[in-house]
């Protein structure tokens, strides 16, 4: 392949505004926020599930407590009215009398037992409401760390996007400098390797770091100005400048 030797330079321009490209897809591909982002999000998730399951068992306590309290409210309210039947003289026989007394008994002793168990399940419900009230502030707070680490990755990348357009327009500029059958080849060869071309400095290889041999300077100094070299070792387009020690 032939092509002026000035175009063949502008290929290390090129060779230049491409590893820019590649390094600004590379950090936009490996921010730590994207990291941290994913690692708030899978928490938040966790803490969104705890809050669901506290704010169930604490809704739970509530329904056993208002239960627990009826039951308390039933009994003191039948203990109520015996002890006005009692109290109204209506009852008479001494068996009656005794039966009465022992109910009355009975349900202030059931009372108490009530009582009891409302007092645990408030107890067991205060905790659960503090629960509820903790979690949710965890979740809350992680929210707002996540959203600050969307807006970092956001601006981030909003910076790497306006540096990737400049670079693109210089790259569009540089291409435009290039025949087209050049071009193609370095293409296949940066999908290749990565890197479609290099310069010979000094007659080292900068795409591979390997010097040339005598013979194949010997070769290259003998080549026209506008064939277009490749290096032996790592097949790049090797461009000759006047740093190439030729
Ligand atoms: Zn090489």
């Amino acid at each position: 392949m032939k092509a002026a030797p000035e175009a063949q330079k502008r290929l290390l321009d090129l060779a230049d505004l491409d590893s820019v490209v590649d390094r600004l897809a590379h950090r936009r591909r490996t921010l730590p926020e994207l990291v941290e982002i994913d690692e708030q999000s899978k928490r938040y998730a966790k803490l969104v599930t705890d809050v669901i399951e506290a704010e169930t068992q604490a809704g739970d306590l509530a329904r056993d407590q208002a239960k627990a309290e009826n039951d308390v409210e039933a009994v003191r309210s039948r203990a109520d009215r015996d002890q006005k039947r009692l109290d109204s003289g209506a009852v008479s026989s001494p068996r009656d009398l005794a039966s009465l007394q022992s109910e009355i008994a009975s349900l202030q002793k059931r009372q108490g037992d009530l009582e009891e168990v409302v007092l645990e399940i408030m107890e067991r419900r205060e905790a659960a409401d503090t629960k509820v009230v903790d979690l949710v502030a965890q979740r809350d707070e992680i929210a707002a760390t996540r959203a600050a680490a969307e807006d970092r990755r956001d601006a981030l990348l909003a910076e790497i996007d306006k540096e990737a357009g400049e670079v693109q327009a210089q790259r569009a500029a540089v291409v435009g400098d290039i025949p087209a059958d050049l071009l193609t080849l370095y293409t296949k060869l940066k999908d290749q390797y990565s890197v479609g071309a290099a310069m010979l400095r000094g007659g080292r290889c900068q795409g591979c770091k390997v010097a040339l041999s005598i013979a194949e300077m010997n070769r290259i100094k003998a080549a026209p100005h506008d064939e277009v070299l490749r290096c032996e070792e790592c097949r790049r387009i090797l461009v000759r400048t006047p740093e190439s020690g030729l």
